[in-house]
């Protein structure tokens, strides 16, 4: 997983295709992240006793991970990422193009 939680992403394919949003919860063995902003979905609601509000709240819904892009910070792009070492041994993302750490 190259995505995580507090990442800022790009939508890259789906109805929201072009958004942005920071990602809310990651879901890796589903393969997919809610991102804020992203994937609304209606979700209906029968009035009962205890819920106030009753009819239609939209929800926002996961979606998979190969349908965001890491965004970097510093370029604003999104961002292919790769992976390096820093001198304590910690293994790091940094961008591609501008070589920027993302961690
Ligand atoms: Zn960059």
């Amino acid at each position: 997983m190259n995505i995580r939680k507090n990442d800022n992403v790009l939508i890259i394919a789906g109805k929201d295709k072009g958004k942005k949003g920071k990602v809310r919860f990651v879901y890796p063995k589903k393969q997919r992240v809610l991102v804020e902003g992203v994937n609304f979905i209606k979700k209906h609601s029968r009035a009962k006793a205890q819920v106030h509000q009753a009819g239609v709240i939209d929800l926002e819904a996961p979606i998979h991970i190969s349908n965001t892009m890491l965004l970097c910070n510093k370029c604003n792009h999104p961002a292919r990422i790769g992976f390096r070492f820093l001198e304590n041994g910690k293994k790091v993302r940094f961008c591609r193009a501008c070589g920027e750490v993302i961690d």
